[in-house]
């Protein structure tokens, strides 16, 4: 027999458990689709900051919409582990960006004043701090010689991102959604009444349909004709032995899980989808966060791995519909862990028919237009 949903989701990282999860808070009956991902892995290979701080000058509306969803966290944590019985391990640790040299420090002392000045009487949370300042929040790490100061905000957090995903999808099933795994959509046909998707394990139908694949929407939306402008952006990262709590704030490219392993990396690479390993990068990474915490030096890796990143063109969102279709809608996010809370608690009514909240109004598709 075929499924029948009010909403289809295609997709089950954390964008489209999000919404999903959304939807099922809602009553909605929803459907999430999701294959079994070879490349397309970013929700289980990410570093699971909630991060707000220091990025997107000239686009106060993306600040915004980090900020919110970062505030929501903490409500969104406890109910997650009452509807799915998951502690996603969210933490209000706050987030650091460490400097290197006095350069690095007054580049980071500037846009973090830039960012001031754009959110004018609104205010910016966030701080520069000095060496010693820095020294006093982390005292039990010794930093390097050229570690100038860090920029400090204390609505950055932390969450263990596979938990929080199976939390989402569990939570949803929970509250009478439906999880479809293991099962790839080849295609997607218009109905009278909506779509019929056709998988490699029978058909769905259902009334509207979100693509909410990441990198997979590409495909997907082709089979409308559209052209999604998101392209796969790898990271490399290296995971070190335990060691105990001395780091209870990420700094940004060395972050302690709640496990007590070392999470390193933080370049960007776009070299199509090629996630094949490079020791030169590893070592410059490792370079790097050895300049900030020597010690790390003495830590054994333990496992290294590389992920595509889900990157929008110009590094926002796109939650849009799809065009000539009233009830069919791409969403796509390349910092889908910080944007979880605000895409549980927005997006569904936008899928539903609603406007979507002024902030996020301008993350179409058509802002790429003739680019
Ligand atoms: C190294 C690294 C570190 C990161 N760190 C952070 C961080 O600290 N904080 C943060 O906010 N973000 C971080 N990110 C980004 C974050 O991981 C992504 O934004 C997020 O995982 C994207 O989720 P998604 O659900 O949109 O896409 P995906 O995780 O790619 O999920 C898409 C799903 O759709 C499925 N799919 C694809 N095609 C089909 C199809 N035809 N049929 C059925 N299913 C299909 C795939 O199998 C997959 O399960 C990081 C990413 C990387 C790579």
């Amino acid at each position: 027999m075929r499924q029948n949903f009010d909403v289809l989701i295609v997709g089950g990282g954390v964008t489209g458990a999000a919404v999903g999860y959304g939807l099922a808070k809602k009553g909605i009956s929803v459907g999430v689709v999701d294959a079994t991902p070879s490349v397309d892995r970013a929700s289980r290979s990410n570093m699971g900051l909630i991060w707000c701080q220091s990025k997107a000058l000239g686009n106060r509306n993306y600040v915004e919409w980090c900020f919110s969803s970062s505030k929501l966290f903490k409500s969104l944590a406890s109910e997650l582990k009452k509807t799915s019985g998951i502690d996603i391990e969210y933490t209000e640790s706050g987030g650091l960006i460490p400097c290197l040299g006095e350069e690095e420090f007054t580049k980071r002392s500037d846009y973090l004043d830039a960012l001031r000045k754009e959110a004018g009487e609104k205010g910016y949370p966030g701080t520069m701090l000095t060496r010693d300042e820095l020294q006093a929040k982390l005292p039990n790490i010794t930093f390097g010689t050229n570690v100038t100061g860090a920029t400090w905000c204390a609505e950055d957090g932390l969450v263990e991102p596979l938990k929080l995903m199976f939390a989402l999808r569990h939570g949803m099933e929970h509250l009478g959604g439906t999880l479809i795994p293991n099962t790839n959509v080849i295609d997607i046909a218009k109905t009278e009444s909506g779509y019929l998707i056709t998988t490699d394990d029978g058909e769905i139908e259902c009334t509207r349909l979100v693509l909410a694949a990441g990198l997979g929407n590409r495909q997907l939306a082709g089979k409308f004709n559209v052209t999604v402008p998101v392209v796969p952006n790898k990271g490399q990262v290296f995971l070190t032995e335990r060691v105990p709590d001395i780091l209870p704030s990420p700094l940004l490219g060395i972050t302690r899980t709640r496990g007590g392993t070392i999470m390193i990396g933080f370049e960007h690479e776009y070299v199509g989808t090629d996630t094949s390993l490079h020791t030169e990068k590893f070592c410059h990474v490792a370079k790097w966060a050895t300049d900030i915490w020597p010690a790390l030096a003495d830590l054994r890796i333990i496992r290294t791995w590389s992920c595509l990143r889900v990157w929008p063109k110009d590094g926002f969102p796109i939650y849009d519909k799809i065009p000539g279709h009233e009830n069919a809608f791409i969403l796509n996010a390349h910092s889908a862990v910080t944007l979880a809370a605000v895409h549980i608690a927005e997006l569904p009514d936008f899928i539903m028919g609603k406007e979507i909240c002024k902030t996020a109004a301008d993350f179409t598709l058509s802002r790429f237009d003739e680019k």
